[in-house]
């Protein structure tokens, strides 16, 4: 379905020159041509849907096909239908999510490359697969962009989605396309797989349950500030130290090219290890309090215990800030948060192993009572601080 806006081919159209066009191999160029020069907005697409061909809409769609897409055995037809259509998988569940992106909101393309984004964009939908436990295996991206996106950046943030999705094997199946009269939106859903009865919940944890992370936490906005040169208010008295640049270049990598722990999800479903799991894209504080509020318990934390990184741990002594105040509030670490009886201890420590998987104890699942506590470096337990990013606040 068409929604939104579209523009029109503002020369007289003439079908013959179509296929032309559309075969033609320097597409983004033509597409270029399409958009700047020949186009006008011409109001919602509705009232000219059947009067003006959409042609450089499906030109870029047969050429992001053309680039992007991939068949896999169980994919009966992609691209270029009204639907996708994938063969089921022996007796197994479908994992759904999908997550739209605003600019201006979720990504600023004054700072950051159209690649950039089209990665962190896969990498939020990848790591919300691989909190359940499951295979991320189909992808499809709506994309509505204003004039000005021009097709060759339109590729760019393919290119940077198709980076992230190939490295687990996952096919680019669909999506839509509109133009926009305000800024680039992205929404993309992946579609991933488990065998029957096997996910891993934030409903599951249980009281006594460790508290594991992935990783290391805080990194990604150590990074994101590192880029923005955001300054700490409380550092305004005392000039920032240098930071070495391996420590810069490492968190500035950790936010723009975050890793989905899609292994580490995997091995802990399927040998059934974990009792809840959720994927750290709000931070510690906020996503812990996803898997009390839907498990119905409350949670310790050991401050001490939260894994920082040697870069992180020196970005936030030049800045004068505490470590774990980046890693509790910091989002997009993509890290796993999970939980899991002490029986289980031993096994989650040799698959870690075995996968030179990073995880660490950072605490224990309490009664819903207790509340969300943490202890503090001098031994000291507070009430863990709610102050993860959230929208509309
Ligand atoms: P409809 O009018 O039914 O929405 P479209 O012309 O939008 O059909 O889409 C035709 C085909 O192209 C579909 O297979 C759709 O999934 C795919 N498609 C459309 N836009 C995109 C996109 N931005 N990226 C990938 N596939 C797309
Ligand atoms: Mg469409």
């Amino acid at each position: 379905m068409v929604t939104g806006f579209m523009f029109r081919d503002v020369r007289s159209y003439n079908p013959n020159t179509r296929n032309q066009e559309l075969e033609t191999r320097n597409i983004p160029q033509v597409l270029w041509n399409a958009m700047s020069r020949r186009t006008e907005y011409c109001g919602p697409a509705v009232t000219i849907r059947k009067a003006q061909p959409r042609i450089q809409e499906f030109a870029l769609i047969r050429a992001l096909a053309r680039r992007f897409a991939r068949n896999t055995s169980q994919l009966v037809q992609g691209i270029g239908d009204d639907a996708a259509v994938i063969a089921a998988p022996a007796p197994g569940w479908w994992h759904v999510t999908t997550d739209l992106l605003a600019e201006g909101v979720h990504f600023d393309l004054r700072t950051a490359s159209a690649e950039s984004v089209g990665y962190r964009a896969a990498i939020a939908n990848l790591s919300d697969i691989a909190a359940m436990g499951a295979s991320p295996r189909y992808l499809l991206i709506s994309l509505a962009a204003p004039r000005t996106f021009t097709p060759a950046r339109i590729f760019e943030l393919y290119e940077g989605l198709m980076q992230a999705c190939r490295l687990h094997g996952v096919a680019l199946i669909g999506g839509d396309t509109s133009s926009s009269r305000a800024g680039v939106f992205v929404s993309i859903t992946l579609i991933g797989t488990t065998i029957s009865g096997r996910a891993l919940f934030r409903r599951g944890a249980h009281v006594g349950d460790s508290i594991y992370v992935t990783g290391t936490l805080g990194d990604s906005l150590a990074g994101l500030q590192l880029l923005t040169n955001a300054k700490s208010n409380r550092s305004t008295l005392r000039p920032f130290a240098p930071l070495r640049k391996p420590h810069r270049d490492f968190l500035v990598q950790r936010h723009l090219r975050p890793t989905a722990r899609i292994g580490e999800g995997q091995w802990l479903n399927s040998a059934r290890l974990a009792t809840a799991a959720i994927d750290l894209s709000d931070g510690l504080s906020g996503d812990l309090r996803h898997i009390c509020e839907e498990s119905r318990v409350g949670a310790e934390i050991d401050l001490s215990a939260i894994p920082i990184s040697p870069a992180c741990s020196a970005y936030a002594e030049s800045r004068h800030l505490r470590p774990v105040q980046l890693a509790l509030t910091g989002g997009e670490d993509y890290e796993l948060l999970f939980t899991a009886p002490p029986a289980k201890h031993s096994a989650i420590e040799r698959q870690a192993r075995a996968h030179g998987s990073q995880i660490t104890r950072i605490g224990r699942i309490r009664a819903r009572r207790f509340g969300m506590q943490m202890k503090t470096t001098d031994g000291t337990m507070r009430p863990i601080p709610m102050s993860s990013y959230e929208h509309f606040r």
